[in-house]
């Protein structure tokens, strides 16, 4: 059986020995170096610049990055991750690990109030400080170690920086302390970059400085009230987890909740918050935003009424992370969604994929991880000379010689693409 990436559970140590033991990991370091092929010298540092070549470049070690990276180590590939903030990504620190961890102290709550036996024993509420310290567990206090440990043990190799296209399978990397190391990628790169909160132009909203998700998913104060500007899914579950925690919530919704699923879902969420207490207001815009004279935050509605609150959250959808990636270099606009075909490879190029939520075809970590695997398998079958279609499949497969490349073509071949099939 495949092995696959959870990077979802791969907090700190949680994972040793996960992985093959081919390598073994260098203590304390976190930028590392396994098996390049030297371009000229691999170590080479001049003026604090290096220069290192790869079978593959992932840039973004979401859990998306991660899984593109490890399926094609697995099949013989070299491949370096790039990540300039944490590995692990959105969805271990900000996402759904701290959102599902915010929300399940109050789930497991209500379930034992509705249970006559269980319901007689819950006398109090919750214990907020022992939820944000469950939560704070679950992120590993925001300490990515233990993903760089897996990454170490996988054999993928880790440059800590901000990545950049220079041109064709070229990467500089912009390190925090300004050293740049350039990448050079033999058969492709792939843009994992992930995607941010999107602030809507209402005038004043900036000057508020409202939450988006990071904010309140990592959130150590909870306010005594909370305004949510969005209905979506980031919208609805955070006004169940901070009505939980004890905050008055009101939640803004252009139209209903949960848009994009059957209305009726949508209708019994709201249903649900309003029985426990928020103010559900759909079919309103705010219009303008503003600290009033206790620098309280002020939302104008569009129906003439304004909401005041401690916090704002603005949920009101994603931006792909594609500003200052170089795109211009290569002919492609910047701050763009990545238009990929259903073998994640960029349309118009032979060697560049997006995969996860950067191409905008399903913005969820357990879809992206899907897509990861099956860009790693092309991005190997390609490189090993063989044909893949439009749909994923592999149509042919050359053997070209090499350890690690008849073993990629052999796995290729026992268990293709097509039994992990990439469909919109
Ligand atoms: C509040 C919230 C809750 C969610 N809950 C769930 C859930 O329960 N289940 C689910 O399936 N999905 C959930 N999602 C969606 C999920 O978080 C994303 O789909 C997932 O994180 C996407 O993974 P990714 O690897 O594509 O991008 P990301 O996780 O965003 O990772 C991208 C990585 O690339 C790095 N990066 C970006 N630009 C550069 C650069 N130029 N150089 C170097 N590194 C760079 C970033 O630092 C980041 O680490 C949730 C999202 C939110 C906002």
């Amino acid at each position: 059986m495949r092995r696959v990436l959870d990077a979802r559970r791969a907090g700190a140590g949680r994972r040793p020995g996960h992985g093959r033991t081919r390598w073994m990991p260098r203590p304390g370091g976190t930028t590392v170096a396994r098996n390049p092929s030297p371009v000229s010298d691999p170590l080479a540092s001049v003026d604090g610049m290096s220069e290192r070549e790869y079978d593959l470049i992932v840039i973004g070690a979401g859990p998306v990055g991660e899984n593109v990276a490890d399926r094609a180590v697995q099949s013989g590939l070299t491949a370096v991750i790039v990540e300039s903030e944490l590995v692990g990504g959105e969805c271990s620190y900000w996402a759904c690990m701290p959102s599902k961890a915010l929300l399940r102290s109050g789930a497991v709550l209500r379930a034992a109030r509705d249970v006559d036996g269980a319901k007689q024993a819950v006398t109090g509420d919750l214990d907020v400080a022992a939820v944000l310290r469950r939560r704070d567990a679950m992120t590993s206090d925001w300490n990515d170690s233990g993903q760089v440990q897996w990454l170490e043990g996988a054999g993928i190799d880790l440059v800590r920086g901000h990545g950049r296209l220079t041109g064709e399978k070229t990467v500089r990397v912009t390190a925090a302390d300004g050293t740049t190391t350039d990448l050079v990628a033999r058969h492709a790169v792939a843009v994992c970059t992930g995607s941010a909160a999107l602030l809507p132009g209402i005038p004043g909203l900036a000057d508020i400085e409202p939450w988006t998700s990071r904010e309140a998913t990592a959130v150590q104060n909870v306010p005594g009230s909370l305004a949510i500007l969005g209905g979506g899914v980031v919208g609805a579950e955070m006004a169940t987890a901070f009505e939980g925690l004890g905050t008055e919530v009101t939640i803004i919704a252009r139209s209903g909740l949960l848009g994009g699923t059957e209305p009726f879902a949508g209708e019994l969420v709201a249903d649900a918050l309003r029985a426990r207490g928020v103010t559900v207001k759909t079919g309103v815009d705010a219009t303008a935003a503003r600290r009033d004279d206790d620098g309280r935050r002020v939302l104008e509605l569009s129906d003439g009424t304004s909401i005041t609150a401690d916090e704002v959250l603005v949920a009101t959808g994603r931006v792909p992370r594609t500003t200052d990636l170089g795109l211009e270099s290569i002919g492609l606009d910047e701050g763009i969604w990545l238009d990929v075909d259903d073998t994640l490879r960029v349309r118009g190029f032979d060697w560049l994929y997006a995969v996860g939520d950067v191409n905008h075809r399903a913005l969820l970590t357990h879809q992206g991880k899907y897509q990861a695997r099956a860009a790693g398998d092309v991005i190997a079958v390609r490189a090993q000379g063989g044909a893949v279609d439009a749909a994923g499949d592999v149509i042919a497969v050359r053997a070209q010689g090499g350890r690690g490349r008849r073993r990629a073509v052999g796995r290729a071949r026992r268990d293709p693409p097509t039994t992990t099939p990439f469909h919109r």
